[in-house]
């Protein structure tokens, strides 16, 4: 019995150390030339500097069973995500928090006069807000609207936010105290030897096959299973059309000693044309001083091409539509399980995506035969 798991991503790297873990063999796949996919961490061959190669990945979660989880892997040190955003040449804090309001506003305000003062500047008559900015104008009103959210959210999907489903603005936090802490989870972290490792230690296990720079579709091989975490509608050979993703362009800064000092600005401006800009010796604050130079990207957000990597999905109501029949498709395919950020076509942070994993092996474990693996 040999399966196949395509993708050395979390989601891959996981089934394949547990389906290896109770004995089976394990061809594993990517086709890139390294392991951990998007969160994937390497050291900057010109500055020493662990950079992620795929944008900034910082760990949180509220699910201790993935937080034990990965933290059997390697080591995570504290790290908390605070991000300043740019609005009309000055810097604030985001998520918006008391010190946003306070400054935006050139007030004094308690927690509880800010609260009240937002509560009047918020649009009431929205009772249940459907798009980007219907949420957006019944949570904060219209001047932090503009300022933090209208430019940037244009920039990184591409469209109106009036377009956009409310779902994406519900994941940030608004906050009446001085806490600008990006997220509400209790664990947080960044592993101190960087994402990759943390995969490479999931995947130390003797009956895991890793093949590198190797694409699914050239495999003759038949398998007992295939745990496939690539892009679902590539799997169908696009049969029913593409799903729309963002990609992303990340543009070069060096320089010497600190570039912006902290590890991300966004720009919240429509006339600037990137989103952000992370410097990544500040993601690891416990050796940033070592480093006697920087390396900083400037994120540029477009609709990918058919040759692009896929970051962000688009989820509209196309694609929606498009993504029900591909599920339909998946469901009438015996043999292989889709699963993860593309396997799914959802918007996935790590720590979903590992919950998500583990509970596939779950299945796994409780499954009599494999035809009845999800
Ligand atoms: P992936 O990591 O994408 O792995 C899939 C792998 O499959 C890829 O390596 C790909 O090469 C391979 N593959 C696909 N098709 C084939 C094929 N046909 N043949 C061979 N190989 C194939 N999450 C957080 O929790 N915190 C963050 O701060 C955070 N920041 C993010 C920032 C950005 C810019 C993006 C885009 C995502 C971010 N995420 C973050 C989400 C995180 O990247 C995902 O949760 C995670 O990468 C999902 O893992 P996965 O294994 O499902 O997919
Ligand atoms: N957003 C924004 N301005 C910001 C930060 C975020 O308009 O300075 C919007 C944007 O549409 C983004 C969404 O809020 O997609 C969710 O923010 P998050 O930081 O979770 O973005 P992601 O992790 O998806 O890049």
């Amino acid at each position: 019995m040999r399966f196949c798991v395509v993708g050395a991503g979390f989601s891959g790297a996981i089934i394949a150390r547990h389906l290896s873990d109770k004995g089976y063999k394990v061809l594993l796949l990517d086709e890139r030339k390294h392991i951990a996919g998007n969160c994937h961490t390497e050291r900057d061959t010109s500055t020493g500097i662990m950079v992620h190669r795929y944008g900034p990945h910082i760990f949180h979660t509220a699910d201790k069973r993935v937080w034990d989880y990965v933290q059997q892997f390697g080591k995570f040190r504290p790290y908390i995500n605070r991000v300043k955003a740019v609005s009309k040449n000055c810097v604030y804090t985001l998520p918006v928090n008391l010190l946003t309001i306070n400054q935006f506003f050139k007030t004094t305000f308690s927690p509880k006069e800010a609260r009240l003062f937002i509560e009047q500047n918020a649009n009431k008559l929205i009772i249940d807000p459907q798009t980007f900015e219907e949420q957006a104008l019944s949570m904060i009103g219209s001047d932090l609207y503009k300022a933090f959210f209208e430019g940037y959210t244009k920039k990184q999907w591409g469209i109106d936010p009036k377009n956009l489903p409310s779902s994406i603005l519900k994941r940030l936090p608004l906050r009446f105290n001085y806490d600008d802490n990006y997220f509400n989870h209790p664990y947080q972290g960044m592993p101190e030897n960087g994402y990759t490792a943390i995969i490479e230690n999931i995947l130390k296990s003797k009956n895991i096959e890793i093949c590198l720079q190797t694409k699914f579709e050239d495999i003759e091989e038949n398998f007992s299973h295939i745990f496939y975490t690539g892009p679902i509608d590539r799997y169908f050979k696009f049969s029913l059309g593409h799903l729309g993703y963002r990609t992303l362009d990340f543009i070069r800064i060096d320089a010497e000693g600190d570039y912006q000092g902290t590890a991300v600005i966004n720009y919240c401006d429509y006339d600037i044309p990137f989103t952000r800009i992370s410097e990544h010796k500040h993601f690891a604050p416990w050796e940033a001083d070592n480093f006697k130079n920087t390396v900083a990207f400037k994120e540029y957000s477009r609709l990918a091409g058919k040759e692009d990597t896929p970051y962000y999905p688009i989820r509209l109501v196309g694609e929606k539509k498009l993504l029900e029949n591909y599920v339909e498709l998946a469901k009438n395919t015996s043999n292989v399980s889709f699963l993860g950020r593309l396997g799914t076509y959802r918007y996935l942070d790590m720590d979903v995506t590992i919950s998500e994993a583990l509970n596939v092996c779950d299945q796994i474990d409780k499954s009599l035969g494999i035809s009845e693996l999800p």
